[in-house]
C-alpha cells in the first residue's frame, strides 16, 4: 500500500514537471509506469521493501524505461529558443509542432512499452487517437508481440468491432476475459485468436471520446478489473499531458510570435512611408511563412467619388511563381479572383485545391495566368480599422503543398495583419499630410514652394545628363471678367478646369506642373529641346482655348492663357531667374495681345543670362 501511495506521489510529481514549456516530455511514461506500478501494486521493486524515493527510481528503472528524448534533441529545442528571440530569426513554426508530435508519440510509444513489461501475458497494446473527426479512430501508438501483424491503418468507426463499443457513452471499460472467435478485433491483419481484452476510452476535458487504450493477450482472463482501474489512470494522464504538453508548446510559440512581431511592430513605426511598409509585410511574411508565390494586392486610396464596387487597386510586391504575370496588375473589387474576395469582405480566404480538379479559381480575374499546380491558398486581409467593409491590402500566400497553412500560420497571419493594418493606416495619413502641405487642395496640383524644390532637384540631374528643361509661365487672360460675370465658384471651376487640360498635355511622371498663383501655372519640361519646349506650349495654349464650362447660358463660357517661355540649358543654373525669365516672357505675351506664346530669348536681357553661365 505505502509503495503504491509513495509511486502516486512520483508519478504526481513527474506529471508536474512535464508540465514546464513542453520540454519534459520523456517524463510521461516514467510517470505513467510509476503510476500503473501504483495502480496494480505490482511487487516490482527490487529489494523494494522500504518505499523510498531511491527505491521508485529503482523500481522505474526495473521497467527498462530510460528517459527517451535524446539530448540532442532538447537541446535543438533550447537553441531554437534563443534562435526564436532574435529578431530576424526565422520562426519554423511547423518544425516546431512536428517536433512536439514526434516527442508525444515517442513518450508515448516508451509509455507502451513499459506497461507491456509490467502486465503480465499482454499481446498487444494500442493507443487509438482521432484521424480526422472524433467518429474515427486510428492507431497511433502500439507495442505488440514480434508475432503479432497490427493493421496499422484501421479506421474504427461506430459500431465496428469491439473496441468501437469505447465510442457509446454508458461504457466506460470492456474487459473480456473469454474472446471465442465472433468478436471482431479489426486492428489486427491476421487472426492471432485473442482470448482476453481489457480497453478503456481516452476523454477529453469535455468527456468527448477521443481514442482508447487496449491492451489483449493469448490467455484466457488474463486481466482483472485493476488492470482496467490503472489503464483509466492511464488514459487521462496521457489525454492530460499530450493535450499540456501541446497547450505550453503553443503557449510557448505564442511567445516567440509575439516577440517577432514586436520587431516588427518596431520597424513599422520607424517608416512612414507606404512603399516601406510593402516592403516590410513582404519582408516579414519572407522570413517567417513558407510559400510558392506571394502577392500583396493594395487598394488604390480612397476616392471619395467612387463606389465600393469600382474601387480598383494593385499588386504592389509578388514573389514565386509567374511573378512576372502578376506584377503591377490591376485589378477592380468587381472581379472575382479569391484575392480580391477576400479584400471586398475583409474576410480571410482558405482554399484547398486537389490534384484532380480541373477548374482554375482565379485569384485575381480570369485573364491571369493559371498555374493548376497549386494545391493550397491562404488570403489574409489588412483593413486600416477595426470591423472595416473591406480591407485595404491583402496577402495573398499559395503552395504547391496541401495543408502547408495550418490554422497556426493563419493565426500568426492574422495577427501580423492587425499590426499591418495600423501601420499602414498611419503611413497613409502621413503621406497624406504630406501632400496637403506640398499640393494645391483645388487643382491637386503641387504648390509654388513644391514647384521650386522639384526644380531644384531635377536641374541637378539636368546637369549631370547634360539636358535642357523648359520653363513655361502661364497666366488666364482677363481672369477678373469671369470671377465678375459668373462669380468666383465658376471662376474655381475654370482653374480646375485649365489644370487638366495641362496636364494632359505633358508627360506624366516625367513632366512637372505647379499652381504658382492664384491662376498661374508653371510647367517645367524635363529633357526637351526649343523646338519641343515651344511645340508643347502650344500645344497647352489651344487645349485650354477648347475647353468649355458650362455657365447655364446658350453659349458655353471659353478662355485663354499667355504663355512665357524660357529653356534652361545645362549652362544656366539659376532656376529662381529661369522662372523670372519665363515670367518676363509671358508679360511679353500678355502686351502682345494674350492667347499666345511667347519665348524669352537672350537678346532681351543679354547680362543676365550670360552671367549665370
Ligand atoms: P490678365 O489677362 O492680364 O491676366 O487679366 P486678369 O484679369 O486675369 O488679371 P490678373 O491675372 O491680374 O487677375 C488675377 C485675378 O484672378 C484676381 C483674382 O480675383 C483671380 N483669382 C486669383 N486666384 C483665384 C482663385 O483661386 N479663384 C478664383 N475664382 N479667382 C482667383
Ligand atoms: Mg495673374
Ligand atoms: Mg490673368
Amino acid at each position: 500500500m505505502l509503495v503504491s501511495n509513495i509511486l502516486f506521489v512520483v508519478a504526481g510529481l513527474l506529471l508536474g514537471l512535464t508540465f514546464q514549456g513542453g520540454m519534459f516530455l520523456f517524463l510521461i511514461p516514467v510517470a505513467g509506469v510509476a503510476a500503473a506500478l501504483g495502480y496494480m501494486n505490482l511487487p516490482r521493486v527490487p529489494g523494494g521493501k522500504t518505499a523510498t524515493i531511491p527505491v521508485i527510481s529503482n523500481a522505474v528503472r526495473a521497467t527498462g524505461i530510460t528517459p527517451s528524448i535524446s539530448p540532442d534533441i532538447r537541446n535543438s529545442i533550447k537553441d531554437d529558443a534563443t534562435e526564436y528571440n532574435e529578431p530576424n530569426s526565422t520562426l519554423r513554426v511547423n518544425q516546431f509542432w512536428a517536433r512536439t508530435n514526434a516527442d508525444v508519440n515517442k513518450a508515448t510509444d516508451d509509455l507502451l512499452q513499459g506497461l507491456k513489461r509490467i502486465i503480465p501475458n499482454a499481446y498487444s497494446l494500442v493507443v487509438f487517437s482521432p484521424l480526422t473527426n472524433f467518429r474515427e479512430w486510428g492507431i497511433r501508438s502500439f507495442c505488440s508481440d514480434p508475432n503479432a501483424h497490427l493493421a496499422t491503418d484501421v479506421k474504427i468507426t461506430e459500431n465496428s468491432g469491439l473496441v468501437s463499443q469505447l465510442f457509446r457513452p454508458e461504457v466506460n471499460r470492456l474487459l473480456e476475459g473469454d474472446l471465442m472467435g465472433g468478436k471482431t478485433l479489426l486492428y489486427y491483419i491476421d487472426n492471432p485468436m485473442i482470448k482476453s481484452l481489457v480497453a478503456v476510452p481516452i476523454l477529453d476535458r469535455e468527456k468527448n471520446r477521443i481514442g482508447a487504450i487496449v491492451v489483449d493477450s493469448l490467455y484466457p482472463n488474463a486481466f482483472t478489473q485493476v488492470t482496467a482501474q490503472a489503464l483509466t489512470y492511464i488514459a487521462s494522464n496521457l489525454y492530460t499531458l499530450s493535450f499540456k504538453s501541446f497547450a505550453s508548446t503553443k503557449n510557448y510559440i505564442a511567445q516567440q510570435q509575439f516577440s517577432v512581431l514586436y520587431n516588427y511592430q518596431h520597424k513599422f513605426f520607424q517608416t512612414m512611408s507606404v512603399k516601406d511598409i510593402y516592403r516590410q509585410i513582404f519582408e516579414y511574411i519572407k522570413e517567417n511563412i513558407p510559400f510558392d508565390r506571394m502577392m500583396i494586392l493594395a487598394l488604390d486610396k480612397q476616392d471619395a467619388n467612387s463606389t465600393r464596387k469600382d474601387r480598383g487597386g494593385s499588386i504592389v510586391c509578388v514573389d514565386g511563381i509567374d511573378s512576372e504575370q502578376f506584377s503591377g496588375k490591376k485589378f477592380t473589387l468587381s472581379d472575382k479572383g479569391l484575392a480580391v474576395l477576400a479584400l471586398l469582405k475583409n474576410r480571410p480566404v482558405e482554399r484547398m485545391f486537389s490534384s484532380n480538379m480541373n477548374m482554375y479559381v482565379p485569384r485575381i480575374d480570369n485573364n491571369e495566368k493559371r498555374n493548376m499546380d497549386i494545391r493550397q491558398l491562404f488570403v489574409m486581409p489588412i483593413a486600416t480599422e477595426n470591423n472595416a467593409e473591406q480591407a485595404e491590402l491583402a496577402i495573398c500566400l499559395e503552395s504547391r503543398t496541401p495543408g502547408r497553412y495550418t490554422e497556426h500560420e493563419m493565426e500568426l497571419l492574422k495577427a501580423f495583419a492587425g499590426v499591418a493594418g495600423f501601420a499602414y493606416a498611419r503611413a497613409c495619413q502621413f503621406e497624406q499630410g504630406k501632400d496637403l502641405a506640398s499640393r494645391d487642395g483645388l487643382t491637386g496640383l503641387i504648390n509654388h514652394r513644391t514647384l521650386h524644390e522639384t526644380l531644384r532637384t531635377e536641374k541637378v540631374r539636368a546637369n549631370r545628363q547634360q539636358y535642357n528643361i523648359g520653363v513655361l509661365m502661364m497666366d488666364i487672360d482677363h481672369f477678373k471678367n469671369v470671377n465678375d460675370t459668373y462669380g468666383h465658384p465658376i471662376g474655381d471651376v475654370v482653374i480646375k478646369g485649365i489644370a487638366g487640360a495641362i496636364s494632359g498635355e505633358i508627360r506624366k511622371e516625367i513632366d512637372v506642373v505647379a499652381r504658382y498663383g492664384g491662376e498661374e501655372f508653371v510647367v517645367g519640361l524635363i529633357d526637351t529641346t526649343p523646338e519641343g519646349m515651344l511645340e508643347t506650349a502650344e500645344r497647352i495654349r489651344a487645349a485650354v482655348g477648347k475647353l468649355e464650362f458650362d455657365v447655364h447660358q446658350a453659349a458655353p463660357l471659353r478662355v485663354t492663357v499667355s504663355i512665357g517661355a524660357f529653356l534652361v540649358s545645362p549652362e544656366f543654373h539659376d532656376m529662381k531667374k529661369a522662372v523670372n525669365n519665363a515670367d518676363q516672357a509671358l508679360y511679353k505675351a500678355k502686351e502682345g495681345g494674350r492667347n499666345q506664346v511667347i519665348q524669352y530669348t537672350v537678346l532681351e536681357e543679354p547680362v543676365a543670362s550670360e552671367k549665370e553661365a
